[in-house]
């Protein structure tokens, strides 16, 4: 009837105002939760895939909000990348996890750590000064340091990617294609970059347990990186079923909630200290 369908409808907008409320609000605290510096980042290890053993870590940022809580990035990047305000954010996180990963190194904890940079900060600042600029701040051994770029719809882009990726990868620095098999092109990524890895999407793994197909696909992904000489991390592993599987194809690193979830930076320095101390 007339009367139930407008209830539907009143239904579906009073929700959908709750995530535009929600943006809205994040979106005018944001200048000034950097002031505050109410961003933090966490780490999530990555661990070897045939024995298990932490090798590195990824720098994830929250945001400790004020009314909100802990915030995810998932509800503010893309905030950050309307506003402008993800390059001096993405200089943030760089500098922080270099501060990190020159602390760990300094202790003989020898980790690598990867950072994720967005397709923003490669088209909106002078990327490759910027990271100069910060290791040489931190003086951090960059052959430690890795950076994370996902594709985004962004595509026209490719040639300022292209020679930031080079510069950076000349630095040193190790450069791996993140969230692996969900974009439109990632083939011809693969074809037109040089990269050091790639990490496969969650979404992938997730299923590889139940679905076939998904393993099949998995499988030949893997198969191709090596081909290619790129190392193969797996993101989101949450069972040892999952582990198994994915160590029967060589998968090189593993990265999800079977180790562990993304940690606070003196939870996740514990860790590695307990784990060497083994
Ligand atoms: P991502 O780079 O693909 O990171 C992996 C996400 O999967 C993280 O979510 C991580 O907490 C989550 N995850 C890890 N293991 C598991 C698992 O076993 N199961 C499940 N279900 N999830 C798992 P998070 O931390 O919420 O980050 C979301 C996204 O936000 C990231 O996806 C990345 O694209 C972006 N992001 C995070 N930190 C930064 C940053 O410093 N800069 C930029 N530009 N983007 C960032
Ligand atoms: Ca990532
Ligand atoms: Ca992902
Ligand atoms: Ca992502």
């Amino acid at each position: 009837t007339k009367e139930s369908n407008k209830n539907t409808y009143n239904f579906y907008t009073a929700s959908l105002n709750t995530q535009s409320y929600k943006r809205f609000f994040l979106s005018n605290d944001f200048r000034n939760a950097m002031q505050k510096n109410q961003f933090v980042l966490y780490y999530q290890p990555r661990v070897d895939g045939r024995n298990g053993r932490i090798v590195g870590a990824e720098a994830l940022i929250r945001w400790e909000h004020e009314e909100w809580g802990l915030v995810s990035p998932d509800d503010f990047i893309s905030i950050a990348e309307e506003n402008g305000l993800i390059t001096p954010l993405g200089e943030w996180v760089l500098r922080t996890a270099c501060f990190k990963l020159k602390e760990w190194l300094d202790k003989g904890l020898h980790v690598r750590l990867s950072v994720n940079f967005s397709i923003h900060q490669f088209l909106h600042s002078d990327i490759v000064d910027t990271v100069k600029r910060i290791v040489q701040e931190t003086k951090v051994d960059v052959n430690f340091l890795e950076i994370e770029i996902t594709e985004s719809s962004l595509l026209p882009s490719g040639l300022v990617v292209y020679h930031a990726v080079k510069e950076l990868r000349a630095m040193g620095i190790q450069v791996l294609f993140d969230d692996f098999g969900t974009g439109y092109s990632s083939l011809s990524w693969l074809n037109q970059l040089e990269l050091d890895g790639l990490k496969i999407d969650k979404s992938f793994i997730q299923k590889i347990s139940d679905n076939s197909t998904t393993l099949e696909i998995v499988r030949s992904i893997i198969k191709l990186a090596h081909g290619l000489n790129l190392s193969v991390i797996a993101e989101g592993v949450e069972s040892s079923h999952e582990w198994d599987l994915l160590r029967e194809e060589q998968c090189d690193e593993i990265q999800g909630y079977l180790f562990s979830r993304p940690l606070p930076a003196d939870q996740f320095d514990q860790l590695l200290i307990n784990e060497v101390m083994k």
